[in-house]
C-alpha cells in the first residue's frame, strides 16, 4: 500500500512523468512507485553528452574577458566527436553573422542557461537548455512577420536525425518551457518563439509558441495529474500495452504485458 506521504512529490510533472503514464500507467508504477531500476539507455547517455557539451561551451564564451569573443574560433572544445565540431562551427559561424550586422554578444550569449526549474503552481518541473536574444536574421530566428530584433527565442536541443514527425512532437516539449520560463523568470515573459537546435545535423527548427497551446497544454497537464492520482488512490495502474509504447520502454524485459519482442 502507498503511504500518502511518499506521493506528494508525484503531484510534480515533469515531461517524462507525463510521457511515461500518457505511453502505459503500468510502466509509470514501476518507475515511480516501485522505483524500479531503469536499464542503462544510450539514447540517454548521448542527450546528456549534448546538453553538458553545450552548457559547458557557454560558460567558457561568456568567462572571455569583457565579452570580447573575437578570439572564439581558437578556443579549444576538444571536440573529439563530431557533433561537438559541428556545434562549435555553427556557433562561430553564428557569432560572426550577428557581428557583420553589429549585434553584441548580449546577441549570442544565452539570456538563460540550462537549468532545472520547479514552480509551485502548477506544480511542474522541467529543464530549459537555453534562452536567446535573437535578431531578424539569428539562425534561431523564425522568419515570422511579427518577429522583432531582440526577441526571445528559447532553444531546445536535441539527439538524433531531425525529422518532420519528431520536430512536430517536440512542440510540445517548448510550450512546456514556456510555461517553467514564463512562470520562474517572468522578466523574460512574453516568450513567443522556440527553436529546436539538432547538433548531428546542424538544423534549426521552429515554431511559435502561442498561449492557446499553452492552455491547451496546462489542461492536458491537470488531467495527467489527477489521472495519477486516482491510480495511487485506488492502487490501480492499468498496462496498456502497444508496439509502440512497448518497443521503447525500459521494462519490457519483465513486463507480463509486454506485446513485443
Ligand atoms: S512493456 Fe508495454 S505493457 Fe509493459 S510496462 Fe512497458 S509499455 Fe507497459
Amino acid at each position: 500500500m502507498i503511504e500518502k506521504t511518499d506521493y506528494k512529490h508525484l503531484e510534480y510533472i515533469s515531461k517524462s512523468k507525463k510521457g511515461l503514464f500518457e505511453s502505459c500507467p503500468f510502466a509509470f508504477k514501476i518507475s515511480y512507485i516501485d522505483k524500479r531500476p531503469q536499464e542503462a539507455n544510450p539514447y540517454f547517455i548521448i542527450g546528456t553528452d549534448v546538453h553538458d557539451f553545450i552548457d559547458n561551451f557557454f560558460d567558457v564564451v561568456e568567462a572571455m574577458e569583457n565579452g570580447d569573443l573575437k578570439n572564439i574560433s581558437k578556443l579549444k572544445f576538444h571536440p573529439n566527436l563530431s557533433y561537438k565540431k559541428n556545434v562549435v562551427k555553427f556557433e562561430i559561424g553564428r557569432w560572426k553573422d550577428l557581428q557583420a550586422q553589429g549585434f553584441d554578444a548580449t546577441y549570442f550569449n544565452p539570456v538563460a542557461k540550462e537549468k532545472k526549474y520547479i514552480t509551485e503552481s502548477p506544480k511542474l518541473i522541467g529543464i530549459v537548455d537555453r534562452i536567446h536574444k535573437c535578431c531578424r536574421e539569428d539562425v534561431f530566428a523564425p522568419k515570422h512577420e511579427d518577429f522583432k530584433d531582440g526577441d526571445l527565442v528559447i532553444v531546445e536541443n536535441k539527439t538524433g536525425k531531425p525529422t518532420p514527425k519528431k520536430c512536430k512532437k517536440y512542440e510540445e516539449d517548448m510550450l512546456w518551457y514556456k510555461i517553467l520560463a514564463e512562470i520562474v523568470l517572468p522578466e523574460l515573459a512574453p516568450i513567443k518563439w522556440g527553436a529546436i537546435y539538432f547538433p548531428y545535423n546542424n538544423y534549426v527548427y521552429h515554431t511559435v509558441l502561442t498561449n492557446k497551446d499553452c492552455r491547451a497544454l496546462a489542461k492536458a497537464i491537470r488531467k495527467v495529474r489527477k489521472n495519477i492520482m486516482a491510480c495511487v488512490n485506488t492502487n490501480m495502474w492499468p498496462a496498456t500495452p502497444s508496439p509502440q509504447s512497448c518497443r521503447w520502454c525500459n521494462f519490457k524485459s519483465f513486463c507480463p504485458h509486454m506485446v513485443v519482442k
